[in-house]
């Protein structure tokens, strides 16, 4: 962030303001940990921020200190539009692009708030006036950490806080495994369980809350898995009859897809999940190395997100969204093998 900035934020932030601040659409543990450190944070300087999350979450994030405060949108959105409509300021996290605020995307675009972006996805909008986004960071956590100690307050970082943005490093992150993890996300995520958080404790909650239906949904996952040798490419199907066959809850498919990556040669995942009620195929994609499925993403499928982990979705049925997956799939054969 330039220096500039950083000086009109402290000023903004001098007098306590009402405070809005919005994660992406079915936000995963980066965008709920990145709002509510936050939260806590932004409370510790007397302000009055409220979470509006455009839908609701997984239960493995259920846990968080004042997580129970986070408002959403669907089903309330009068309400929320009002307190947009009103607040000072507004903090977008962990996305870039307002469409990926899902149904929030019109109050969005005609609030005229001091909007100020912190994210870590590639190709911004310029929709912020302050706008900190950088590709190279882990997670938003890590980049909420560092907006803190911008603005020279880490002394204020309590456990609630330290909890918060340990969550969103540690899944965005792999635990700690994938290619973003720098010595600074270590020392800072160090920084954390010194100021209070629980990284076992941490881990149990996220990670160890698995359900027997999750776990036969996992079955049916890897049985479904095709792997394409020659394009060093896994991927997987779940039909919404499969979802529901095995009692589907919001979050269970969560980390399915990195199976295809764990194996041996292959450089390219991915998984098409059907939602009968959004009328699409969610198509959730991972690499590993230079093959970038940001790209991949934003041409074929709608999507973006990071070289290594994006999303997007088909409109087609599952079958003709395969057909034309495996279709494109000979103009990347070089890409895949080099
Ligand atoms: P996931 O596959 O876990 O849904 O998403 C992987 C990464 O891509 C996440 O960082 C997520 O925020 C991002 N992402 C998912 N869907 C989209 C999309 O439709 N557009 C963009 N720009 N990013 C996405
Ligand atoms: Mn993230």
């Amino acid at each position: 962030m330039k220096e500039q900035d950083i000086i009109e934020i402290k000023d903004l932030l001098s007098e306590p303001k009402k405070i809005v601040i919005v994660p992406h659409k079915n936000p995963d543990g980066d965008a709920i940990g990145s709002c509510l450190g936050l939260y806590h944070f932004l409370t510790k300087l007397n302000h009055q921020p409220l979470i509006i999350a455009p839908n609701d979450y997984p239960e493995f994030l259920k846990w968080m200190p004042n997580e129970t405060d986070i408002l959403k949108y669907e089903g309330h959105t009068e309400s929320c539009d009002k307190i947009i409509s009103e607040a000072d300021i507004v903090f977008t996290l962990d996305f870039n692009a307002f469409h990926r605020a899902g149904q929030m995307e019109a109050i969005l675009e005609s609030s005229s708030a001091v909007k100020i972006m912190i994210d870590h996805h590639q190709q911004p909008d310029p929709y912020a006036k302050y706008m900190y986004s950088d590709v190279t960071m882990s997670s938003t956590c890590e980049m909420v950490y560092h907006f803190i100690d911008m603005l020279d307050q880490t002394e204020l970082i309590d456990k609630n806080i330290a909890s918060c943005l340990y969550t969103g490093i540690m899944t965005d992150t792999g635990s700690f495994r994938f290619p973003s993890t720098s010595s600074t996300t270590m020392r800072i995520t160090a920084n954390l369980l010194d100021k209070g958080a629980n990284g076992s404790d941490i881990h149990n909650a996220v990670y160890d809350n698995n359900s027997e239906s999750r776990f036969q949904l996992l079955g049916c996952a890897l049985r479904n898995m095709v792997v394409l040798p020659e394009y060093k490419t896994a991927y997987i199907t779940l039909s919404q009859e499969e979802l529901n066959n095995n009692n589907f809850k919001k979050g269970d498919t969560e980390g399915f897809v990195n199976y295809g990556l764990s194996l041996k040669g292959i450089c390219f995942a991915v998984i098409f999940i059907e939602s009968q009620k959004e009328g699409i195929i969610k198509v959730s994609l991972r690499s590993k190395g230079d093959f970038s499925v940001n790209e991949f993403s934003r041409m074929h499928f709608n999507g973006g997100g990071h070289t290594n982990a994006a999303g997007g979705r088909s409109t087609e049925n599952m079958k003709s969204t395969i057909e034309y997956f495996i279709s494109i799939l000979p103009s990347y054969k070089n890409a895949l093998n080099s």
